[in-house]
């Protein structure tokens, strides 16, 4: 029974974690004894369920109001104030989340916070607490004392604990730049410039200048730089104490993830590193953002909110007035446009690092023209000689294919049975280590079968190849050939197969530093934040793909993966004059691959800008997809041809669609998944502001769509701003 209301209680709005396209999208309203402050942390009762919730501001003006019925409200049940309220700032952040990437608050507000949280009752919370702050005070007097009794000086001095770091010409140029501007910058800078220097010293003086200023610092994969943590917290624990630098991932249990989260509320962490999901931590003293390797799509998540945290950096560092620098060698296309000189029109301040530091020069790119080797050749004759060449002189090559298994395919030579998957629009990939067909899409998985299952012809042949099958091939050619040592060479191969275990991939890319392996094998996971200190030759076996996909980011998706992958060879100084990355390609002249060959990111960014501006395609255009899943394809595309009509005939977004172009619905390239059949429809328009509009009005027409009997089949639909793979 709903308590019945008591003078002197206060009507609070409450934002819980309400389904993705609920019309409760608002926040809910409680009654409570006092008045809590926006922000504040919550459970209140929704149904037969108890939720966490956070107090969101008041709205007078909302219609719902008018019609409240003050008998029907409950009261909140906890109030969890043994923490600080989540600020304004972080309100803002997270209504400005919502209402771009156009899913409701409730949703982005909970699943920014630890899931712990959820579960906890305000007891737990306070003790959880008070046993954080006891460890965080024994940790900071074993670390911070004996600086403190020989120092007097009350605030720790920077640059005295940390070892003298020689900055480049370069280095220094950025850092002062970024003292001197407001940014946001984007440091361009090329592999092995030395851009993690200018992050640390940039948070280094924001530390120092400032008691309680915190710094937030984000990687696209924190499991691949587990260095870039041991540097943070040589540099800044020792200044700061055990807890100021605290990471933020998915792969965190969860009672680590609620105490790095609090530790970052309270403030007692300065440091933030992390993934994507990192920039919704609650920061209230923020004041640098940092985005490493800001090109990376991890960036953007492609499930719930589909939300871009290098965008969201930029939208936060305006808010909260902190400043942000985003960094790679191949800048995104839409930050490198950002970035032109401020008379073009630019808003972001482009600082350069184009030198390497002790590494010498960058590798040599050589291109084999396959159209002149032997047909069905995979490992061209130039290219086994220079690695037979390394494996002589004691160095280590990486060969990389993008696509695992043994094949991606197999045939019957006699009708026309290919493995596909019964449940998706793709085929089953042969595994010859286990003699399964593999579906990469919905994981079913069989054993091959002995014969054709549709002639019964015995001779069923794999087609094509991935890297299972390389290393075989790899391994035959290379059975002849000896090791400084007389010792046979060792291959290995990295790819999402072989570290399925945990624990897997540390040890294999162990192997490859202490020199064990001579050649590895595998898809772009290594081409990416390793380094390999001994390889001296790169080469990507097959990488004419991306060239004719139908995704127009592809082929800066490849300049990208190519670039990185060229800066994984002669990392070691005494090696880097014969350092060299191979192509094997049916395009040798592709402009693409000459600009690699001269590492010319500046002019391969021109050329590919200036085919999007022609083609009036981001970031010269806006995008959002509408994604839809049914049973049949036909009730897929049929609900988004059904929204499309009647954003037309109805006022609201009629109006709006002078400047928004509707494409029509389509199957999408992956058109299948596990039975489910997947159709989008492009939306597309000059402006941004238009965009939005546009998309806001029309939520409500899809959701009335949807509801019509025809629509019966449509499982889910989503909406994706600034779409990446279309
Ligand atoms: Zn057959
Ligand atoms: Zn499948």
């Amino acid at each position: 029974m709903p308590e019945p209301p008591v003078p002197g209680n206060c009507l609070t709005r409450v934002l819980v974690h309400t389904p993705a396209h609920s019309q409760m999208a608002g926040a809910l309203s409680y009654w409570s004894e006092a008045p809590l402050p926006p922000g504040t942390l919550v459970r209140v009762p929704l149904g037969q369920r108890e939720l966490l919730g956070v107090v969101w501001s008041i709205d007078s003006t909302s219609a719902s109001d008018a019609t409240l019925d003050p008998a029907k409200l409950r009261p909140v049940t906890t109030v969890l104030d043994a923490m600080p309220p989540l600020s304004a700032h972080w309100r803002d952040l997270i209504r400005f989340a919502a209402s771009y990437y156009q899913r409701a608050a409730g949703e982005v507000a909970l699943a920014a916070l630890p899931p712990q949280l959820r579960d906890m009752s305000s007891v737990q919370l306070e003790r959880r607490l008070k046993k954080l702050a006891t460890a965080t005070a024994k940790r900071t007097q074993a670390v911070v004392k004996p600086a403190t009794e020989t120092d007097t000086a009350p605030t720790p001095e920077p640059d005295a604990a940390t070892p003298a770091v020689v900055l480049t010409q370069e280095q220094h140029q950025a850092i002062s730049q970024f003292h001197q501007q407001p940014g946001p910058f984007l440091l361009f800078g090329a592999t092995g410039s030395g851009k993690t220097e200018v992050f640390m010293h940039c948070t280094a003086a924001l530390l120092a200048s400032k008691p309680e200023a915190q710094a937030l610092v984000m990687v696209p994969e924190i499991n691949l730089t587990p260095q870039l943590e041991a540097r943070f917290k040589a540099r800044f624990c020792p200044l700061y104490g055990a807890d100021a630098v605290v990471s933020m991932h998915s792969g965190m249990s969860p009672a680590q993830r609620l105490n790095n989260w609090l530790a970052a509320h309270s403030g007692a962490a300065r440091v933030v590193l992390g993934t994507r999901m990192a920039v919704f931590a609650s920061m209230p003293q923020l004041q640098l953002i940092v985005v490493d390797e800001e090109h990376d799509p991890s960036y953007k998540s492609s499930e719930g909110a589909r939300y871009s945290a290098r965008d969201l950096a930029i939208y936060r560092g305006h808010l909260e007035g902190a400043k942000v620098m985003l960094g790679s060698a191949t800048p995104s296309l839409e930050s490198w446009h950002h970035s032109r000189p401020a008379e073009e029109g630019g808003r972001y301040l482009r600082l350069e690092m184009p030198s390497r530091i002790g590494r010498g020069q960058l590798p040599l790119v050589r291109r084999v023209d396959m159209n002149h080797q032997p047909k069905s050749c995979i490992i061209s004759a130039p290219l086994l000689a220079a690695i037979t060449q390394r494996i002589a002189r004691g160095e280590q090559s990486m060969v990389f294919l993008n696509r695992r298994g043994y094949a991606p395919v197999l045939q019957c030579s006699d009708c026309d049975w290919k493995s596909e998957c019964p449940h998706c629009s793709a085929y089953r990939v042969f595994h010859k280590i286990d003699r399964t067909l593999r579906c990469h899409h919905c994981g079913l998985s069989e054993r091959v079968p002995r014969a054709c299952p549709a002639c019964g012809n015995p001779d069923i042949t794999p087609l094509g190849r991935g890297t299972e099958r390389l290393e075989e091939h790899l391994a035959e050619l290379l059975a002849g050939v000896q090791r400084p040592d007389g010792q046979p060479v060792r291959i290995v191969r990295i790819d999402a197969d072989t570290t399925r275990l945990k624990g897997a991939l540390e040890s294999q890319l162990a192997q490859v530093h202490t020199g064990e392996v001579d050649v590895l094998v595998g898809t772009q996971m290594i081409a990416k934040g390793h380094d390999f200190r001994r390889i001296t030759l790169v080469a990507a076996v097959n990488p004419d793909n991306a060239l004719f996909s139908s995704d127009f980011r592809a082929p800066e998706r490849l300049f990208s993966l190519l670039m990185q992958a060229a800066g994984r060879a002669g990392r070691d100084e005494t090696v880097t004059n014969q350092s060299e990355m191979w192509l094997q390609t049916f395009l040798p002249k592709h402009p693409l691959y000459e600009a690699l060959k001269k590492h010319d990111y500046p002019a391969f960014a021109a050329s590919q800008l200036k085919e999007r501006q022609q083609a009036a395609m981001p970031p010269f255009s806006f995008q959002a997809l509408i994604r839809s899943e049914a049973r049949s394809q036909e009730a897929a595309q049929g609900f988004l041809t059904l929204a499309s009509q009647a954003a037309s005939s109805q006022s609201d977004t009629a109006t709006l669609l002078t400047q928004i172009t509707l494409y029509p619905a389509v199957p999408m390239s992956m058109a299948r998944i596990a039975n489910i059949e997947r159709a989008q429809m492009l939306v597309e328009s000059p402006s941004r502001t238009a965009l939005q509009r546009f998309l806001s009005a029309w939520q409500g027409v899809l959701h009335s769509t949807r509801a019509h009997p025809e629509c019966k089949g449509v499982i889910r639909w989503a909406i994706d701003v600034d779409p990446h793979n279309i």
